[in-house]
């Protein structure tokens, strides 16, 4: 109970006080996706040199599950290589199916394991590391 608790409090920091929240104006890549089913709108804009993520930023409507979502993978991703990015993304789904992951250098992340006992908030959760691997999908050569 008092881990629910604390990672309900950990939700609502993200979603209150979003990081990384807003738009970049240098060249970026972007993409756009919804999740109908919750009404979720983001907009996720990746600065990348070389294969790296150097910056990562968000935009868009949503649930507290999917904004603070968003916060947290615009964390956790800044400063990764692609594949460590897309690793982060596997350890998400992972997280996702309710299996025992750690995120060693971002542990608020941990905070939405509680998502797997309710299958119809999986895609808010996911829809920001799904907007990253599309953006990094796109941009592989
Ligand atoms: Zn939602």
């Amino acid at each position: 109970m008092q881990l629910d608790d604390l990672y309900r409090r950990v939700i609502m920091d993200h979603y209150k006080n979003p990081r990384n929240r807003g738009t970049m104006d240098a060249e970026s890549v972007t993409i756009n996706l919804n999740n109908p089913t919750c009404g979720d709108r983001i907009t996720l804009q990746l600065q990348v040199v070389e294969g790296t993520v150097t910056d990562a930023k968000f935009s868009g409507e949503g649930c507290s599950i999917s904004l603070s979502s968003a916060s947290m993978m615009t964390e956790a991703v800044k400063g990764k290589t692609f594949d460590e990015a897309l690793e982060l993304a596997d350890k998400f789904s992972g997280l996702m199916k309710g299996e025992p992951v750690e995120f060693d250098d971002y542990e608020d992340i941990e905070a939405l394991s509680g998502v797997n006992k309710f299958p119809a908030r999986i895609k808010c959760a996911t829809l920001a590391w799904n907007a990253l691997r599309k953006g990094i999908d796109s941009n592989r050569e």
